[in-house]
């Protein structure tokens, strides 16, 4: 039986320890009201929620939806817990006060999902698609699209979806065929056909808020004609009650190979009535609002996979009895020693225990520039919104892509683990592996990822942010080169910093001169960027152990166990980042020699 408990200690140290959030809390909006008791009590009563309210609905979720004559049936306790999260206030604990939230930092929103969706990831996608959604009417809708959508978001009473992909096309959203005629008072009839829509249908709220890519009649061709709508699935009576069906229904929900507790819709628009957000053509835009929560949020996927795998990997490591260790019995008194005495099983626990919680820094890391770039738009800083926009820009697309590519490596070792067991339902770790498969997939898969960090952040970007993020780096290497017990990371961590930059411009350089290159490069350079930025954040973690252990306080166990696995990640897993870095800079000629009809030979 899968079990979640709330990883508190390692949070703490990192909100405490390593970030000093409340340090940062000073500098941004709603950040007095987390007082450290405030956070407290919040991450204790997120826990809870998540260890006794949701993980006990993962394995059982995976009986799947029902779909029932254009009626959605979610598994059995969904609904359930879905009230006590609305009742909880949970939604709009980090929205803002003036449309109904509690205004308090995002940073805290994103530690709150991170244990909803390590719990159940697939009770998280309802709410947090719909967090998607208030977002992208609170950035774009006009103040009566707010007051009429994002109230009853913010409190949960209504959820809200992302209506992107066509049968046609999902990477390519500049074949999106849906049209939107104008009906001459303000409104557009939506027609045509969005599949893959996660919570298009449920039964979890009345109201269903669609955010939809559409086409206006004059639209120009490809991804500068796309607009974007708002469209209920109940039109919203003067007085914010619901009124009658609007013409959007779900035509079937797919068959899966895992999140079977979201509903994955066929959504049909059919003269449906929608109201534009944001400048005509320009929905895709505005659309990047949503995605790139989305995609944040998709990270915490990778990471609550690695979590959630290890935590069961664990025990179970402790418990099963194989044959002796090789140094010597351990267990005389035993028939065999433990799983946990063996090399080979050690270092599958260390790899998902060092993917989740270096995913868990860099993660966090994140949070805050999100809190910082809500502060600015807040204050109407636009100068400061967008820096802070160019720094998540280039952060997004690895944390995406890199931690659930990780997360998903994680759970195959949780599989390994249990040896054949893991290859069977009852235990559910063969689950986390179906369910984590998607994360590489939705909100672009890692190859478009990896190309909109190579091709739109790094070259096209000029390497701004790029840049930026090194000299973070090296400002912490300045600080510490000296500091005796950090030297052995400190010298491994600069000169990967270093040969960072030179394959960066080594690649820039090839892709002036062959085009191919970019795309021959993108995976192995986000990989490669990946690896060297969790070692900078593993620096960041062992740094804050050894202080921690010189100044006396918490727990000295804890500390050391986090320098042991900051030392076995630059052993064992930065190395990988060298053999892509090879790789990266490999002329495209070998991937792009070979004649299409001749693949088949
Ligand atoms: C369970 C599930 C839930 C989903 N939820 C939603 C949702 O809520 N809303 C929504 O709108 N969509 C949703 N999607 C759709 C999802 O975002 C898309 O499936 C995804 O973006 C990939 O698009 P595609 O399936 O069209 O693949 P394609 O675009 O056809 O890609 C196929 C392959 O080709 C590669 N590829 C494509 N173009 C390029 C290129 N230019 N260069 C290099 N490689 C390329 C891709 O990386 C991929 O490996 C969901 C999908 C699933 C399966």
């Amino acid at each position: 039986m899968i079990q979640y408990k709330a990883p508190l200690k390692d949070i703490n140290f990192l909100i405490n320890d390593v970030f000093n959030f409340q340090n940062h809390y000073q500098h941004i909006p709603g950040g007095s009201d987390a007082t450290p008791e405030m956070v407290d009590a919040i991450l204790g009563e997120a826990a809870r929620f998540s260890e006794e309210v949701l993980a006990p609905l993962y394995q059982s979720g995976d009986e799947g939806c029902v779909w029932n004559n254009g009626e959605v049936t979610t598994p059995k306790g969904f609904k359930e817990a879905y009230q006590q999260y609305m009742e909880g206030g949970w939604q709009g604990m980090s929205a803002p006060v003036e449309y109904g939230g509690q205004g308090l930092p995002l940073s805290l929103g994103v530690i709150k999902s991170e244990m909803i969706g390590t719990a159940n990831w697939v009770w998280g996608m309802y709410p947090g698609l719909s967090m998607g959604a208030m977002n992208t009417i609170y950035m774009h809708g006009t103040e009566e699209q707010k007051q009429t959508f994002l109230l009853p978001l913010t409190e949960g009473r209504w959820m809200g979806t992302m209506c992107l992909t066509e049968p046609q096309c999902g990477t390519d959203l500049g074949q999106v065929k849906t049209k939107a005629e104008p009906n001459g008072d303000g409104s557009y009839n939506l027609t045509g056909t969005k599949i893959f829509i996660s919570s298009g249908e449920h039964d979890l709220t009345d109201q269903i808020v669609h955010i939809v890519l559409a086409r206006l009649p004059d639209a120009p061709k490809g991804t500068k004609g796309i607009s974007l709508f708002i469209v209920p699935k109940y039109h919203v009576n003067a007085d914010g009650s619901l009124g009658e069906r609007n013409a959007v229904s779900c035509g079937s929900i797919e068959e899966k190979m895992g999140i079977h507790g979201s509903s994955t819709c066929v959504m049909n628009f059919d003269g449906a009535k929608g109201f534009l957000i944001g400048p005509e053509h320009k929905g895709l835009m505005c659309m990047f609002t949503f995605m790139n929560t989305a995609r944040i949020g998709t990270s915490i996927q990778g990471v609550g996979t690695a979590e959630l795998s290890f935590q069961n990997a664990l025990p179970y490591a402790r418990d099963r009895r194989s044959m002796r260790s090789l140094s010597g019995t351990k267990s005389p008194d035993q028939v065999a020693d433990a799983l946990i005495v063996h090399p080979d099983v050690r270092r599958m626990l260390l790899t998902q225990k060092a993917i989740a919680e270096g995913g868990r820094a860099m993660l966090y890391h994140a949070a805050r520039l999100a809190d910082h770039m809500m502060a600015a738009h807040s204050k109407g800083d636009s100068a400061g919104y967008e820096a802070y926009d160019d720094k998540l820009g280039f952060l997004t697309p690895i944390l995406k892509a890199f931690l659930t590519e990780l997360g998903y490596e994680a759970a195959n070792h949780g599989v390994q683990i249990y040896g054949g067991h893991g290859f069977i339902k009852e235990w559910g770790m063969e689950q986390i592996i179906r369910d984590a498969q998607i994360s590489k997939l939705y909100e672009g898969t890692t190859g478009v990822q990896a190309l909109d960090l190579l091709g739109r952040k790094i070259l096209l970007g000029k390497m701004k942010s790029f840049n930026e993020f090194r000299a973070e780096m090296k400002e912490f290497i300045k600080t510490h080169k000296n500091t005796r017990e950090m030297k052995p990371l400190i010298r491994q961590l600069k000169r990967a910093m270093f040969q960072w930059r030179i394959g960066t411009f080594r690649i820039a350089l090839k892709a002036a001169k062959n085009r191919d290159m970019v795309g021959a490069a993108s995976v192995d350079y986000l990989m490669y960027s990946g690896y060297i930025i969790m070692a900078f954040f593993w620096a960041r973690m062992a740094d804050a152990a050894y202080s921690g252990i010189k100044a006396g306080k918490g727990d000295t166990d804890f500390y050391k166990a986090k320098i042991q696995t900051a030392q076995f990640y630059y052993d064992r897993l930065l190395p990988r980042a060298k053999a892509h870095g090879k790789m990266m800079l490999k002329d495209p000629k070998s991937l792009m020699q070979m004649k299409d009809e001749h693949f088949s030979f």
